[in-house]
């Protein structure tokens, strides 16, 4: 299993319906084996799996080998993400942290190289409160 340390939150910057399978199209276009983001969560706040964790993503360019790359669907530099999202985005990083320990959680445009509005500035914004949030529990941790 590859080390991982950190969690990157994306947006699709794409209309909130579309979801796995256009992304995958994009992806396939710009020459990715598969999809780049291991999760995508979509419009109804469904936890769909992209690429599999123990494959390095294609997500965060130069940034890609100890990362995990989360997708929610919709472009939030001009629209809100839904509660069902957060929710499911809360929910998908606490199962993380259960598996991995806890991760620095970071958007994409945290990424000193990275010149993206990516996650947007309605998600972006709720990053700090989402990672209070979520709580690491020690005894639930598995050492890999
Ligand atoms: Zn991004």
């Amino acid at each position: 299993m590859r080390k991982i340390s950190k969690i990157y939150v994306h947006h699709s910057a794409l209309p909130r319906d579309k979801s796995l399978s256009e992304i995958r199209k994009l992806h396939l276009a710009r020459g990715f084996e598969d999809v780049g983001y291991h999760f995508i969560i979509d419009s109804k706040g469904e936890i769909l799996q992209g690429r599999s964790v123990e494959e390095t993503g294609a997500h965060v360019k130069r940034d890609n080998i100890e990362s995990i790359g989360i997708c929610v669907c919709g472009n939030f530099e001009e629209e809100q993400p839904l509660p069902s999202q957060l929710e499911a985005l809360e929910k998908l990083i606490s199962s993380l942290y259960k598996r991995f320990g806890k991760l620095q959680v970071l958007g994409h445009r945290d990424y000193s190289e990275s010149d993206t509005l990516c996650p947007g500035r309605y998600l972006y914004q709720l990053l700090p409160e989402l990672r209070s949030k979520i709580k690491v529990s020690q005894n639930s941790v598995e050492k890999r």
